[in-house]
């Protein structure tokens, strides 16, 4: 029988679950990615992410290529091609991994209905996650709404059935991948798919992602602390490879659980290890919970009424541009929009004040992530706003609103992470940095600062905007 594996968000050649099913399950494997129109055609033609998957996909041919096989990129509606391919090369099953996005569901069952016209049939298979849409239950049966217990119910899962982690080995079967034959020697230029070709934003492919962990792990003993300091390189950066599978979900969780048994790790291995299970966790929400795309995970909260209008488009576009004259947020904002990365912390730090201090509707600075972060991926960044916003499940407090003065001095007490996107406050010691309209005209223009000409003056006064947020979410106090 001929099967043809369907590429994603899994662009890499080991422990993969569809690769290893369909290699064990027939006699010639095909692999198929496909440069999907549906979603690029919303895309900038200069979209870093375009960089990260292209370098990554000529890593993931070339692995092919060496254990026998090689990858077929097509270009157009994904739906479409995946569905005339297997056609034209007479495939029986088609394999992929299960994509959770309202949106990818929607595609897969379409492309699942035509294949089986064709008497195709389609298998996916969990891949991206460790645990998926009912496999972490409540006591009584329920889904979790809280992280914590999700968490200890998880742990508790993992104790009980480790073979969760086991591999999913490639090249044990690697004799069924169909031969390269006749297959063009080169994949796609980016400017043939009407992209601008250039350095990927980040080292790419299965290599890349191997290389910063293995960086990551010798600080991983740090990362409890380093992780809030954006200033610092306290994290594994390795968003972006979870997000299009060069690394493996499996492979980051043994290591890390191996990590926290023998103390090798110190106290950060546990730590790191929760947040990747905040990743399953958001991706349970949202598979559980598809409203919370374009609605709040409560209810309750659709009832607050975000500021519109000419003004708040003003305030938006200071926000995104990094012009707020809160240094710290204008820092982080110009850290997305010149890497397409922003820390954890910054991310936290502006999506409250867009929420909190501009009173804008969540969904708009959502929108805007999804168009600048290298690791977009719509479970975490939707869970991540609606948190941040106080809307979502397991969210902060809506009256527990940051103050981004005291979250500045707080993790960017010198000012260094400030500098670095900022420059024009270069001169600002740690004090003065944080609030520069708390210095004095003066002595800010000794330091080569003039507010309105250097560096904007504070859009909103934050103690002012902290009072109008409580109002706004006073009406959520009447309906719950
Ligand atoms: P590390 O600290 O090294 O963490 C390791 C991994 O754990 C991360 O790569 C990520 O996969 C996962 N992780 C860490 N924190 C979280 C979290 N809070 N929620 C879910 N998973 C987490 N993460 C994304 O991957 N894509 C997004 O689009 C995204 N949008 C966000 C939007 C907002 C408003 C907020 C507050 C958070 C968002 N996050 C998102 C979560 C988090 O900020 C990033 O995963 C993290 O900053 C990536 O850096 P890292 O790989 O160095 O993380």
């Amino acid at each position: 029988s001929k099967s043809l594996v369907w590429f994603r968000r899994d662009l890499r050649a080991f422990d993969h679950a569809p690769l290893h099913h369909a290699l064990r399950s027939s006699q010639q494997v095909y692999c198929v990615f496909v440069y999907d129109t549906d979603i690029l055609d919303e895309l900038p033609k200069d979209d870093r992410r375009l960089r990260f998957i292209h370098a990554s996909l000529a890593q993931l041919d070339t692995e092919l290529r060496r254990l026998g096989g090689y990858l077929i990129v097509r270009h157009g509606s994904a739906r479409d091609e995946v569905v005339a391919l297997a056609e034209e090369l007479g495939i029986d099953a088609v394999h992929a991994g299960t994509d959770h996005e309202p949106s990818a569901i929607a595609r897969d069952l379409a492309v699942a209905e035509q294949l089986a016209k064709r008497n195709c049939a389609f298998h996916t298979y969990k891949d991206q996650v460790i645990f998926e849409k009912q496999e972490v239950l409540t006591l009584a049966g329920g889904v979790f709404s809280v992280f914590t217990p999700y968490k200890n119910a998880w742990l508790k899962r993992l104790a009980a059935h480790p073979e969760t982690l086991a591999t999913y080995p490639v090249d044990a079967h690697a004799d069924a991948f169909a031969p390269p034959t006749g297959a063009p020697a080169a994949l796609p230029a980016l400017e043939d798919i009407g992209f601008t070709s250039g350095e990927p934003p980040l080292p790419a492919g299965m290599d890349g992602a191997e290389a910063m962990f293995e960086a990551f792990v010798t600080e991983m003993a740090d990362y409890g602390r380093a992780r809030d300091f954006p200033a610092e390189e306290g994290t594994s950066r390795l968003s972006a490879h979870l997000r299009f599978g060069t690394t493996s979900i499996r492979h980051l969780v043994r290591s890390a659980r191996d990590m926290v048994q023998s103390g090798t790790g110190g106290t950060g291995a546990s730590v790191w290890l929760s947040e990747l299970i905040w990743r399953d966790f958001y991706a349970m929400v949202l598979s559980q919970n598809p409203h919370v795309v374009e609605r709040s995970f409560k209810p309750a909260f659709d009832a607050v009424e975000w500021e519109t209008g000419a003004e708040a488009d003003a305030l938006f576009a200071a926000w995104c541009e990094g012009r707020t004259g809160y240094p710290l947020v204008d820092a982080a904002m110009l850290q997305l929009n010149q890497t397409g990365f922003m820390h954890n912390r910054l991310r936290m730090v502006t999506a409250s004040f867009l929420t909190k201090d501009l009173g804008i509707d969540w969904r708009r600075g959502e929108r805007y992530f999804a168009r600048q972060l290298n690791d977009y991926e719509l479970a975490s960044n939707n869970g991540g706003w609606q948190w941040a916003a106080s809307t979502g499940c397991d969210a902060q407090p809506w009256f527990r609103i940051f103050n981004p003065v005291t979250q500045s001095t707080r993790f960017d007490a010198r000012g260094e992470f400030i500098r670095r996107y900022l420059p024009q406050l270069a001169k600002l010691d740690g004090k003065q940095i944080h609030a520069p309209w708390l210095v004095k005209p003066d002595v800010l223009a000794e330091r080569g600062v003039v507010l309105g000409r250097d560096y904007p003056a504070p859009v909103v006064e934050h103690d002012a905007a902290r009072q109008r947020t409580l109002e706004r979410f006073a009406v959520v106090k009447k309906v719950v």
